[in-house]
Protein backbone atom coordinates (compact mmCIF):
# COMPACT_ATOMS: atom_id res chain seq x y z
CA UNK A 1 0.00 0.00 0.00
CA UNK A 2 0.89 3.67 -0.70
CA UNK A 3 0.41 6.88 1.30
CA UNK A 4 0.94 10.24 0.35
CA UNK A 5 1.46 12.71 3.05
CA UNK A 6 0.43 15.66 2.04
CA UNK A 7 2.74 18.79 3.12
CA UNK A 8 2.91 21.69 0.67
CA UNK A 9 0.07 24.26 2.62
CA UNK A 10 1.80 27.34 3.34
CA UNK A 11 -0.09 27.55 7.10
CA UNK A 12 -0.66 30.89 6.89
CA UNK A 13 -2.69 30.78 9.88
CA UNK A 14 0.51 30.20 12.14
CA UNK A 15 2.02 33.13 11.02
CA UNK A 16 5.65 31.84 10.86
CA UNK A 17 8.62 32.21 8.19
CA UNK A 18 8.45 29.00 7.12
CA UNK A 19 6.00 26.67 5.64
CA UNK A 20 3.91 24.75 8.31
CA UNK A 21 5.56 21.42 7.71
CA UNK A 22 8.27 22.74 9.18
CA UNK A 23 7.11 24.48 12.51
CA UNK A 24 8.14 23.20 15.10
CA UNK A 25 6.46 20.46 16.81
CA UNK A 26 9.08 19.88 19.93
CA UNK A 27 12.06 19.70 18.82
CA UNK A 28 11.55 18.52 15.37
CA UNK A 29 9.53 19.36 12.82
CA UNK A 30 5.80 19.05 12.49
CA UNK A 31 6.36 17.06 9.31
CA UNK A 32 8.81 14.61 11.29
CA UNK A 33 5.86 12.97 13.31
CA UNK A 34 3.19 11.69 10.55
CA UNK A 35 6.26 10.64 8.46
CA UNK A 36 7.64 8.53 11.08
CA UNK A 37 4.13 7.06 11.91
CA UNK A 38 3.88 5.99 8.35
CA UNK A 39 6.92 4.53 7.94
CA UNK A 40 6.48 2.95 11.29
CA UNK A 41 3.13 1.03 10.09
CA UNK A 42 2.37 -2.41 9.31
CA UNK A 43 -0.16 -1.62 6.72
CA UNK A 44 2.38 0.95 4.28
CA UNK A 45 5.03 -0.27 1.86
CA UNK A 46 6.00 3.38 0.02
CA UNK A 47 5.67 6.86 0.66
CA UNK A 48 5.61 9.74 -1.61
CA UNK A 49 6.06 13.27 0.74
CA UNK A 50 4.25 16.23 -1.29
CA UNK A 51 6.32 19.15 0.03
CA UNK A 52 5.88 23.00 -0.69
CA UNK A 53 7.61 23.71 -3.98
CA UNK A 54 11.99 24.69 -3.07
CA UNK A 55 11.76 22.21 0.32
CA UNK A 56 11.92 19.17 -1.01
CA UNK A 57 15.58 18.84 -0.13
CA UNK A 58 14.97 19.24 3.74
CA UNK A 59 11.98 17.24 3.66
CA UNK A 60 14.32 14.30 2.25
CA UNK A 61 16.82 15.62 4.39
CA UNK A 62 14.77 14.84 7.27
CA UNK A 63 13.29 11.71 6.10
CA UNK A 64 17.37 10.57 5.88
CA UNK A 65 17.93 11.89 9.59
CA UNK A 66 14.57 9.68 10.83
CA UNK A 67 16.00 6.46 8.76
CA UNK A 68 12.80 6.32 7.06
CA UNK A 69 13.08 3.66 5.25
CA UNK A 70 9.97 3.39 2.87
CA UNK A 71 10.03 6.65 1.40
CA UNK A 72 9.91 6.67 -2.56
CA UNK A 73 10.17 10.14 -3.59
CA UNK A 74 9.29 13.64 -2.54
CA UNK A 75 7.41 15.83 -5.16
CA UNK A 76 6.65 19.70 -4.94
CA UNK A 77 3.03 20.37 -4.12
CA UNK A 78 0.71 23.20 -5.87
CA UNK A 79 -1.29 25.83 -5.23
CA UNK A 80 -4.37 23.74 -3.98
CA UNK A 81 -4.05 20.94 -2.00
CA UNK A 82 -6.00 18.83 -5.15
CA UNK A 83 -3.12 19.97 -6.81
CA UNK A 84 -0.71 18.70 -4.54
CA UNK A 85 -1.94 15.20 -4.05
CA UNK A 86 -2.40 15.06 -7.66
CA UNK A 87 1.71 15.45 -7.85
CA UNK A 88 1.69 12.85 -5.32
CA UNK A 89 0.07 10.60 -7.20
CA UNK A 90 1.57 11.10 -10.57
CA UNK A 91 4.36 8.90 -8.75
CA UNK A 92 2.48 5.91 -7.10
CA UNK A 93 2.69 2.95 -10.05
CA UNK A 94 -0.21 1.42 -11.84
CA UNK A 95 0.01 -2.17 -9.63
CA UNK A 96 -0.50 0.39 -6.37
CA UNK A 97 -3.50 -1.77 -4.96
CA UNK A 98 -4.72 0.87 -1.94
CA UNK A 99 -3.45 4.52 -2.13
CA UNK A 100 -4.06 6.22 1.07
CA UNK A 101 -3.72 10.12 1.61
CA UNK A 102 -2.72 11.94 4.77
CA UNK A 103 -2.59 15.50 5.75
CA UNK A 104 0.99 16.10 7.52
CA UNK A 105 -1.10 18.74 9.64
CA UNK A 106 -2.49 16.12 11.62
CA UNK A 107 0.62 14.53 13.52
CA UNK A 108 -0.26 12.47 15.38
CA UNK A 109 -1.97 9.67 12.72
CA UNK A 110 -3.17 6.38 14.79
CA UNK A 111 -2.52 2.50 13.51
CA UNK A 112 -5.66 1.65 14.40
CA UNK A 113 -7.49 4.06 12.47
CA UNK A 114 -5.08 3.65 9.03
CA UNK A 115 -6.34 0.01 9.64
CA UNK A 116 -10.42 1.21 10.07
CA UNK A 117 -10.06 3.13 6.83
CA UNK A 118 -8.75 0.27 4.78
CA UNK A 119 -11.58 -2.14 5.98
CA UNK A 120 -14.15 -0.62 3.82
CA UNK A 121 -12.40 -1.14 0.61
CA UNK A 122 -11.98 -5.07 0.58
CA UNK A 123 -15.91 -4.64 0.84
CA UNK A 124 -15.79 -2.94 -2.52
CA UNK A 125 -15.90 0.64 -1.11
CA UNK A 126 -14.58 3.52 -3.77
CA UNK A 127 -12.99 5.07 -0.45
CA UNK A 128 -13.09 5.53 3.31
CA UNK A 129 -12.47 8.36 5.13
CA UNK A 130 -12.34 8.87 9.07
CA UNK A 131 -14.78 11.04 10.71
CA UNK A 132 -16.11 12.38 14.02
CA UNK A 133 -19.52 13.06 14.44
CA UNK A 134 -20.68 16.16 15.24
CA UNK A 135 -21.44 17.19 18.76
CA UNK A 136 -21.99 20.91 18.83
CA UNK A 137 -25.07 22.89 17.60
CA UNK A 138 -24.20 24.28 14.41
CA UNK A 139 -25.08 27.47 12.78
CA UNK A 140 -24.78 29.35 9.78
CA UNK A 141 -23.91 33.06 10.22
CA UNK A 142 -23.89 35.50 8.00
CA UNK A 143 -20.75 38.09 7.54
CA UNK A 144 -22.13 40.91 9.93
CA UNK A 145 -22.41 38.15 12.02
CA UNK A 146 -26.00 37.74 12.61
CA UNK A 147 -27.43 34.09 13.01
CA UNK A 148 -29.42 32.92 9.62
CA UNK A 149 -30.39 29.59 10.97
CA UNK A 150 -29.52 26.42 13.24
CA UNK A 151 -28.10 23.27 10.55
CA UNK A 152 -29.58 19.93 11.35
CA UNK A 153 -27.01 17.92 13.01
CA UNK A 154 -28.14 14.54 12.52
CA UNK A 155 -26.19 12.44 10.08
CA UNK A 156 -22.65 15.13 9.73
CA UNK A 157 -19.66 14.11 10.74
CA UNK A 158 -16.27 16.42 10.72
CA UNK A 159 -13.94 14.21 8.41
CA UNK A 160 -10.63 14.08 9.15
CA UNK A 161 -7.26 12.05 7.29
CA UNK A 162 -5.97 9.32 6.54
CA UNK A 163 -8.54 8.55 3.39
CA UNK A 164 -8.09 5.41 1.18
CA UNK A 165 -8.82 4.65 -1.95
CA UNK A 166 -8.16 2.42 -5.17
CA UNK A 167 -5.80 4.90 -6.54
CA UNK A 168 -7.69 4.62 -9.99
CA UNK A 169 -10.70 5.82 -8.14
CA UNK A 170 -8.77 8.61 -7.00
CA UNK A 171 -6.88 9.20 -10.81
CA UNK A 172 -10.25 9.49 -12.48
CA UNK A 173 -11.60 11.68 -9.85
CA UNK A 174 -8.58 14.07 -10.06
CA UNK A 175 -9.07 14.07 -14.29
CA UNK A 176 -12.26 15.30 -13.67
CA UNK A 177 -11.06 18.80 -12.70
CA UNK A 178 -12.93 19.22 -9.80
CA UNK A 179 -11.26 20.87 -6.47
CA UNK A 180 -12.44 19.87 -3.03
CA UNK A 181 -10.81 20.58 0.56
CA UNK A 182 -10.59 16.62 1.08
CA UNK A 183 -9.91 13.62 -1.38
CA UNK A 184 -13.16 12.15 -0.66
CA UNK A 185 -15.04 15.20 -1.92
CA UNK A 186 -13.42 14.41 -5.36
CA UNK A 187 -14.47 11.03 -5.54
CA UNK A 188 -18.20 11.61 -4.10
CA UNK A 189 -18.35 14.55 -6.93
CA UNK A 190 -17.11 11.46 -9.61
CA UNK A 191 -20.04 9.35 -8.27
CA UNK A 192 -17.79 7.23 -6.12
CA UNK A 193 -18.97 5.58 -2.74
CA UNK A 194 -17.21 6.49 0.51
CA UNK A 195 -18.01 4.80 3.52
CA UNK A 196 -17.38 6.92 7.04
CA UNK A 197 -15.47 5.19 9.84
CA UNK A 198 -14.66 6.08 13.35
CA UNK A 199 -12.30 8.90 13.38
CA UNK A 200 -9.88 10.23 16.33
CA UNK A 201 -9.75 13.22 18.20
CA UNK A 202 -6.36 12.86 18.08
CA UNK A 203 -6.41 13.58 14.62
CA UNK A 204 -6.55 17.61 15.00
CA UNK A 205 -5.66 19.41 12.39
CA UNK A 206 -2.44 21.88 13.14
CA UNK A 207 -3.99 25.57 12.07
CA UNK A 208 -3.35 27.73 14.64
CA UNK A 209 -0.44 28.18 17.09
CA UNK A 210 -2.75 26.80 19.88
CA UNK A 211 -3.19 23.75 18.11
CA UNK A 212 0.41 23.25 17.90
CA UNK A 213 0.39 23.83 21.04
CA UNK A 214 -2.03 21.66 22.36
CA UNK A 215 -0.60 18.55 20.22
CA UNK A 216 2.68 19.22 21.57
CA UNK A 217 0.70 18.62 25.01
CA UNK A 218 -0.88 15.65 23.71
CA UNK A 219 2.57 14.10 22.58
O1 LIG B 1 -4.89 23.94 4.18
P1 LIG B 1 -5.13 22.78 5.10
O2 LIG B 1 -4.52 22.99 6.46
O3 LIG B 1 -6.56 22.33 5.14
O4 LIG B 1 -4.31 21.61 4.45
C1 LIG B 1 -4.47 20.26 4.80
C2 LIG B 1 -3.24 19.50 4.35
O5 LIG B 1 -3.04 19.66 2.95
C3 LIG B 1 -1.98 20.01 5.05
O6 LIG B 1 -1.22 18.90 5.51
C4 LIG B 1 -1.28 20.79 3.96
O7 LIG B 1 0.15 20.74 4.04
C5 LIG B 1 -1.75 20.10 2.68
N1 LIG B 1 -1.74 21.02 1.53
C6 LIG B 1 -0.94 20.72 0.42
N2 LIG B 1 -0.88 21.59 -0.64
C7 LIG B 1 -1.60 22.74 -0.64
C8 LIG B 1 -2.44 23.05 0.47
C9 LIG B 1 -2.49 22.17 1.54
O8 LIG B 1 -0.27 19.67 0.43
N3 LIG B 1 -1.49 23.56 -1.68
Amino acid sequence: MWAILAAAGRGERLGLDQPKAFAKLGEDPLLAEPLRRLDESDWIDRIVIVAPPGWEEPAILLAEELACSKVHSCVAGGETRTDSVRAGLAEVPGDAVVVLVHDAARPLLPEAVIERVLAPLADGWDGAVPGLAVSDTLKRVDADGRVAGTVERDGLYAVQTPQAFPPDVLRRALAGGADATDCSGLVEASGGRVKIVEGDPQLLKVTTADDLAKIASWL
